[in-house]
């Protein structure tokens, strides 16, 4: 639809910079703290934007303010939605931003060009055909990425691949839950205090048993390191 140079002129590096701080004031704004988006677009006009006008960012950032809600993600709300955008550049916001989760596990066993194609879930999609690319940086990003990946449904996700059967001792979820769903816990191989992603590729569906066995037992390592090769996609961090 809309091609001029203004709109379609902007280098990957540059929208990646975008994306970039947008998150990073997203996040302040979900801890109620302080933020300068005048700030914010000098900083950028400084360094990667600098080609750029203080409106052609502020512009930009509405930008990705539209791609969020179309997401279903949370959005800055000083950042009004701009809507009249070409599709080519929500098209490319939504690659940086699924990108941003993706590369990590872009060396997988499944393969990395079908990986790549992944998309964000939207949250109108109730199925779950392809796992979410969720959060590469978890401790970095805690009270936004909690509600990201709830809204990425890695947990969901890891959940439907147990099939109700734990995936460390090959048991059914020993009870349902109060919806008559089988009770399986979700852990992280990588534990996300010491840096492990929050994605589907590091986390498995366990009954409490195995689920404390993975943080007490004396043979957790041992017993961590054979889910690599006893359940399919996981990546060891
Ligand atoms: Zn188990
Ligand atoms: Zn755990």
């Amino acid at each position: 639809m809309d091609t001029s140079k203004e709109k379609t002129g902007w280098s990957d590096e540059e929208l990646e910079a975008s994306v970039d701080a947008y998150l990073k004031m997203l996040v302040l704004e979900q801890q109620n703290q302080p933020f300068n988006k005048a700030d914010e677009n000098r900083l950028l006009r400084k360094g990667p934007l600098s080609k750029r006008s203080a409106s052609s960012v502020e512009y930009r950032m509405q930008n990705i303010s539209a791609v969020m809600d179309q997401l279903g993600l949370p959005r800055i709300t000083g950042y009004v939605s701009a809507k009249n955008l070409g599709s080519g550049v929500i098209a490319r916001i939504k690659e940086i931003l699924a990108k941003k989760d993706m590369e990590a596990i872009r060396n997988s066993s499944r393969g990395g060009a079908q990986l790549t194609r992944l998309r964000l879930v939207e949250p109108s999609a109730p199925e779950l055909n392809d796992a979410p690319p969720g959060v590469l940086n978890p401790k970095l990003t805690n009270a936004t990425v909690v509600r990201l990946s709830r809204k990425l449904n890695v947990k969901k996700w890891v959940l439907k691949r147990s099939q109700g059967i734990c995936e460390g001792c090959g048991q059914k979820a020993p009870f349902q839950d109060a919806d008559g769903k089988p009770f399986l816990e979700v852990h992280h191989l990588k534990h996300l205090v010491n840096g492990g992603t929050d994605r589907t590729s590091n986390a498995v569906a366990l009954c409490p048993n195995c689920h404390r066995r993975c943080h007490y037992s004396s043979d957790k390592d041992e017993f961590t390191a054979k889910f690599y090769s006893s359940v399919e996609g996981l990546e060891a961090e």
